[in-house]
């Protein structure tokens, strides 16, 4: 468990149910033994046709592909396999809107739960067909040492940019998504960055940093492992996530929190803003 990280005992019982479903059913079925008959695919676009569909389907809302990297691992953490496929799940726009209330930790915790079930399934699944495969995600949140950083891996799958409040922005559902990651031997075809302006917009906004009530929000970026990013103070973040139960005030204030149908057109004016910007100074 994290440090400072406790039950301040009102959850639901909901929220009981789903920390006991991700301690008891999810975590032992991460891993687990690899199907003797493999299925050969033609190509690493067909595999990954195959995975995208059956995490879809499982109620994923974002799948993507990335070989692992040295910048995504823990340190001192093992990851056994060479390839990332990475699942976002989106969290409920009107929940989110009312942190640091209990309504968006509750939200929170829901999202890891069933992005937990996503990742579970499609670890499975993915040994099903015969190749190695184990889930990353709430085991890095309650109880095993972090693992994976999906974040950094869901940034080089293509799914966005990682804001100033350090967490993925990403171009379906802006910072509402949560990240699990099943790393596997299975390779698929690489995602290709996103550029969505969003490193330019934050260094004029700074909303998150101002409304961060922990001060846990650097405007300043940092080397982790060799990739340049933005990061939270954990220390400074954790005490906060707590008290409020989930807080994700950054979340919620961060100007890409939009629902999906806005997405397109808040885009496309942050593109617009940026170029002003620039033309500005030249
Ligand atoms: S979750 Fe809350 S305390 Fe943590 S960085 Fe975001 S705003 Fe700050
Ligand atoms: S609130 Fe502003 S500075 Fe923070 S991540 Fe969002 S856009 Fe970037």
């Amino acid at each position: 468990m994290v440090e400072n990280f406790e039950d301040p005992g009102k959850s639901s019982l909901e929220e009981k149910f789903w920390v006991k479903d991700i301690e008891e059913n999810q975590y032992p079925k991460l891993d687990g033994p690899v199907n003797p008959d493999r299925v050969e695919f033609g190509s690493p676009e067909e595999a990954a046709e195959r995975i995208e569909t059956f995490a879809g389907a499982a109620g994923a809302g974002m799948v993507g592909f990335t070989k692992v990297l040295p910048s995504m691992v823990f340190k001192g953490a093992e990851v056994k396999e060479k390839y990332a496929v990475v699942i976002g799940f989106e969290m409920d726009h009107a929940a989110m809107d009312t942190a640091p209330d209990p309504p968006a930790g509750k939200e929170a915790l829901r999202a890891y739960w069933r992005l937990g079930q996503i990742v579970q399934k499609t670890a499975a699944f993915i040994r099903d067909m015969g190749y190695p495969a184990s889930g990353h995600q709430v085991r890095t949140f309650l109880r095993d040492p972090p693992t994976i950083l999906g974040t950094v891996a869901a940034y080089h799958a293509g799914f966005g940019e990682i804001g100033m409040m350090g967490l993925l922005i990403s171009e379906r559902f802006g910072p509402r998504v949560r990240i699990g990651v099943v790393t596997t031997d299975l390779e698929p075809p690489q995602g290709e960055k996103a550029d969505l302006g969003v490193e330019e917009f934050c260094r004029r906004c700074k909303v998150c940093a101002m409304e961060c009530m922990g001060g846990a929000i650097s405007t300043e970026k940092r080397d982790e492992r060799g990739f340049y990013k933005y990061t939270i103070d954990p220390y400074r973040c954790v005490p906060y996530f707590a008290k409020y139960d989930g807080c994700g005030v950054c979340i919620k204030v961060c100007p890409f929190n939009r629902k999906p149908d806005e997405m397109e057109r808040f885009l496309s004016a942050v593109k617009r803003l940026n170029e002003y910007h620039r033309n500005l100074k030249g």
